[in-house]
């Protein structure tokens, strides 16, 4: 039972990880399109000005999910834990 929880767990902060990471990837990839994009220099044509609403999505959608992480445990703390 407890190992089941211990494996639900890490497996939720993996998939964590993997979506924070995602985000900020996904983040990145829209500001270098700002960065380079053919139509303005600015972000102020209309495909910019929907980059940065997208951009200002996924940050709030990092606030959110980093916000539901729990503090990790030091190695050996979650089996102390476990056996008690
Ligand atoms: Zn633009």
């Amino acid at each position: 039972m407890a190992e089941a929880e211990d494996i639900s767990l890490n497996m939720i902060t993996r998939t964590r990880r993997v979506v924070l990471e995602a985000l900020d990837v996904a983040a990145d990839y829209r500001r270098d399109r700002i960065e380079t994009c053919p139509d303005c220099r600015d972000g102020t044509c209309p495909d910019c000005v929907w980059r940065l609403q997208v951009i200002a999505e996924y940050e709030r959608a990092t606030e959110v999910v980093a916000a539901t992480a729990q503090p990790e445990p030091a190695p050996g703390e979650a089996q102390r834990e476990a056996a008690s």
